[in-house]
């Protein structure tokens, strides 16, 4: 995953982005506004979010995220911001960002915002990611590393169902009626055999597989592998 940080404070933006290099994240970062909008609008940066700084020099937070918006991306957008006026908010948020955070701002609230624009982001544009894992389910589409892998229906549905439920266990009971649809008593051990073939194609040798076994319960894909 990869975010955009435009801040012009130095030190918050490096508190910022050494906290979300730790925790798995991409990181770029612009200085001013201009830079900022340059970086937002560059069509090969493809950025999964972006954190905005409210004042800024150049440009300021408002017209970047304006600017984004006009061009239709629907890149999540937070406001780090410290107006705390209530028309300052809704003014922020009229202008197309997603959410916004008051500074100073504690790490791990931004962090837990963060995750959940990702979360509902993935799930509007239906791709799914694990690790170097993508699935773009409008596109039957997916990658490992930037190379596509070939998917049966039912491997592509259960993936799909794993990834969905990304960070919970999927019971057995569950996946078995979701992408089987089988919705009465059923030996589940055909589960088994598809989470193989998905882990024959999708891992990475010598490493973890991306889904782990929950003996007894069933399978859960983490948020991190
Ligand atoms: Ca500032």
């Amino acid at each position: 995953m990869r975010i955009l940080l435009v801040e012009d404070e130095i030190a918050i933006a490096s508190f910022i982005s050494e906290g979300l290099q730790e925790e798995g994240f991409s990181m770029d970062i612009a200085h001013n506004g201009k830079e900022g909008l340059m970086m937002a609008l560059d069509e090969s940066s493809e950025y999964d979010l972006i954190l905005l700084d409210w004042m800024l020099p150049g440009l300021s937070g408002i017209e970047i995220c304006r600017s984004i918006r006009m061009e239709n991306m629907t890149v999540p957008i937070i406001f780090l911001t410290a107006k705390d006026t209530v028309d300052d908010v809704v003014f922020g948020l009229e202008t197309g960002a997603n959410d916004y955070i008051r500074k100073p701002f504690a790490f791990d609230e931004l962090l837990a915002r963060i995750r959940v624009l990702l979360r509902s982001s993935e799930d509007i544009n239906h791709m799914y990611s694990v690790g170097d894992i993508l699935m773009d389910v409008a596109a039957h589409r997916v990658t490992k590393a930037g190379v596509q892998v070939k998917l049966t229906q039912k491997e592509f549905a259960l993936l799909e169902w794993l990834l969905r439920e990304k960070g919970k266990v999927c019971r057995r009971t569950s996946i078995i009626e979701k992408v089987w649809d089988i919705h009465f008593n059923h030996d589940t051990g055909v589960i088994d055999v598809y989470i193989n073939f998905l882990r024959k194609k999708l891992d990475s040798p010598g490493k973890e597989s991306f889904v782990e076994t929950i003996r007894g319960v069933g399978y859960r894909v983490n948020d991190v592998l």
